[in-house]
C-alpha cells in the first residue's frame, strides 16, 4: 500500500525536473499520503464513545486499525480549552489557553504556521467543516491567528482571507457585510440552506447554516443540514484539485451536550459524528492515498459510565430521548405539563417524586435549576454520571487510517499531529552533528536537504532542542522552530 520511500524520491526528483518552475511540486513526494482528513469530535472522551457503542451496538471507529491516547495538556496546564488544544493539534505548538493559533513563548505573540497552511504551500484545496460556529475555536485555529478566541469577526474575516477552499458549519452572524462582500468578491458561493449546499458548484463554497451554532441533531428539523451533509459536500469539491486536499470536519456539539451533562445529546452527537467517520474511513479505503486520523481536543464533563457496580446502565432510556434537555427544560416551562413532555421526548412516565422534583426547580432563582433537574432524572435513571459541566484532563482516543498511519499509534500528545507533515518515514536514528554555518543544514553535511527538514520537524516536536541548532533552522527567525521553517527547509532542498 506504502509506497517505498525510493521510489517516491525519484519520483519527486522526476516531477522537479519537468516542472521546476513549481517548487511546491519539488516535494509531492510526500510519502503516499495525497490526502490528509482530520475528524475531531470535541469534548469526545472515550466514555462518550462507550456509551454510544451501548446504544447502537457497533461504531465505524472501532474499525480503526491504528489506535492511541492523546494527551491534551496546554500550557494553561493539566484542562486545555478548543482554542490551545485545537492550535496544537494544527501546529504541533503548545499555546494558552483561548489562543488561536498564535503562541508566546518567544515573549511576544507570534503566528505559529498551521497544518492548512502548510497544505495550500503544497497546492492542495482545504476545507473546514463542523456544526458549531465556522469562527468557533476548533475551525478557527486551522486558518486564523488571533490572540483571543472571542474575536470570532476576526476570524471570520481571516477565514476568507485564507482562501479555504470549503467552509460549512454555523455562525451566519459572525459575517458582517463587509466580510461576506470580501468572499463574494474571492468568488465564494455562499449558501444558507441545505437546498442551496446541495446545488452550489466552483472551487469556494462558503455555508453558514445558522446564527450561531447548527442545532443539536435531537431538537432539527426536517430540511436542516446535518454533519454527514456538508462533509460530502466538501469532499466532492476538494477531491477535484489533482494535488489532493487537506479538510477537517468537527462534530462540534459533543463538547456542548456534555456540558449540559446531556446525555441523550452526548450519544447523538457521538453517533451522528461516528457516521461521518464511517463515510470517510469508506472513502479512504476505496482510494488508499488517504490518511485519516480521529481524535478529540479534550474531555468534556468527566463522564463516568455506570453509577454501581454490575448490570447498571439502562441504555434503553437513551434510545428514547427525542429532544435536548434544554428544549425540554423550556417546554416544561411554557407548558407546566411535566408528565406530557417527558412522556413525548423522553418516552416515561416521570414518578411522583421526580414530578415533584421538577416542581422545586420550577420556583428556584437559578436559570439552569430546571434544566439541571431534567438532567439529572434523566442520568440516574440510564445510570451515568459527570463529575462536572467543564472540561477535564483525560488523555481522549486518537485512530488513524491509511499511509502514514503508523505514526499515530500510542500515548501520544497533540503536539504530535504535526506528524501528518511527515515526507515519507524516517528511521535513522536522529543526530545533530557539526556545524556546516548553512542556514537550514543541522546534518552538518553542508547541504540543505530533506533529511534535515525531518529533523527540523521532530525537534518542533520536541526531540532534544540546543539552542545551536534551534537558531539554524529557525529560517524566518520568528524566534521558534514551527511548521513554516520545515516548509522553508524543503523549498530549499
Ligand atoms: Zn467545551
Amino acid at each position: 500500500m506504502k509506497k517505498p520511500l525510493a521510489s517516491s524520491l525519484l519520483l519527486s526528483l522526476l516531477i522537479f525536473n519537468l516542472v521546476s518552475l513549481q517548487p511546491c511540486l519539488a516535494y509531492s513526494h510526500q510519502s503516499a499520503v495525497k490526502n490528509v482528513i482530520i475528524l475531531i469530535g470535541d469534548g469526545m472522551g472515550v466514555a462518550h464513545v462507550e456509551i454510544t457503542k451501548l446504544v447502537y451496538g457497533h461504531l465505524n471507529m472501532e474499525d480503526f486499525p491504528v489506535t492511541g491516547l492523546e494527551l491534551t495538556d496546554s500550557l494553561s496546564g493539566e484542562v486545555t480549552d478548543s482554542a490551545a488544544a485545537g492550535t496544537a493539534i494544527a501546529t504541533g505548538v503548545k499555546t494558552y489557553n483561548g489562543m488561536i493559533s498564535v503562541t508566546n513563548v518567544t515573549g511576544r505573540i507570534t503566528n505559529v504556521t498551521t497544518l492548512l497552511e502548510v497544505a495550500q504551500t503544497l497546492g492542495k484545496s482545504t476545507g473546514l467543516v463542523t456544526t458549531t460556529r465556522i469562527t468557533h475555536a476548533t475551525p478557527a485555529v486551522f486558518a486564523s491567528h488571533v490572540p483571543d478566541r472571542d474575536m470570532e469577526d476576526e476570524i471570520a474575516r481571516q477565514l476568507i482571507l485564507h482562501r479555504v477552499n470549503v467552509l460549512l458549519g454555523g455562525g451566519k452572524k459572525e459575517f458582517d457585510e463587509d466580510t461576506l462582500k470580501m468572499a463574494e468578491d474571492y468568488g465564494y458561493n455562499i449558501v444558507f440552506t441545505k437546498e442551496e449546499l446541495e446545488k452550489a458548484e466552483g472551487d469556494f463554497i462558503l455555508g453558514l447554516f445558522a446564527d450561531s451554532h447548527i442545532p443539536y441533531v435531537l431538537d432539527r428539523k426536517p430540511g436542516d443540514v446535518g454533519l454527514l451533509d456538508m462533509t460530502k459536500k466538501a469532499i466532492s469539491v476538494l477531491e477535484r484539485n489533482p494535488n489532493g486536499f487537506f479538510l477537517m470536519v468537527e462534530g462540534g456539539r459533543i463538547d456542548h451536550a456534555a456540558h449540559e451533562n446531556d446525555i441523550g445529546s452526548v450519544v447523538a452527537e457521538t453517533k451522528e459524528f461516528d457516521d461521518v467517520v464511517g463515510y470517510i474511513l469508506e472513502y479512504a479505503r476505496k482510494r488508499g492515498d488517504t490518511l485519516v486520523i480521529v481524535l478529540a481536543d479534550h474531555e468534556t464533563g468527566g463522564l463516568a459510565i455506570g453509577l454501581t457496580y454490575g448490570n447498571a446502565v439502562n441504555e434503553k432510556v437513551i434510545k428514547g430521548i427525542k429532544a435536548s434537555t434544554s428544549r425540554i427544560a423550556s417546554e416544561i416551562k411554557v407548558t407546566g405539563d411535566i408528565r406530557g413532555i417527558f412522556k413525548k421526548y423522553a418516552d416515561f412516565e416521570p414518578t411522583i417524586e421526580e414530578i415533584a422534583y421538577i416542581k422545586k426547580a420550577l420556583n428556584s432563582t437559578d436559570r439552569y435549576a430546571l434544566q439541571n433537574a431534567v438532567v439529572e432524572i434523566i442520568n440516574r435513571r440510564v445510570g451515568v454520571g459527570f463529575v462536572s459541566h467543564k472540561h477535564t484532563g483525560a488523555p481522549v482516543p486518537l485512530l488513524a487510517y491509511g499511509p502514514g498511519s503508523e505514526n499515530f499509534g500510542g500515548f501520544l500528545h497533540h503536539v504530535d499531529t504535526a506528524k501528518l507533515m511527515l515526507f515519507g518515514r524516517e528511521n535513522t536514528p536522529i543526530t545533530i552533528s557539526g556545524v556546516s554555518g548553512i542556514k537550514g543544514d543541522i546534518t552538518g553535511d553542508s547541504e540543505v536537504d530533506r533529511r534535515d527538514a525531518y529533523i527540523t520537524l521532530m525537534m518542533l516536536l520536541g526531540e532534544n532542542v540546543d539552542n545551536e541548532a534551534e537558531k539554524r533552522v529557525d529560517m524566518d527567525r520568528n524566534g521558534m522552530i514551527d511548521l513554516k521553517d520545515v516548509l522553508l527547509i524543503l523549498q530549499e532542498s
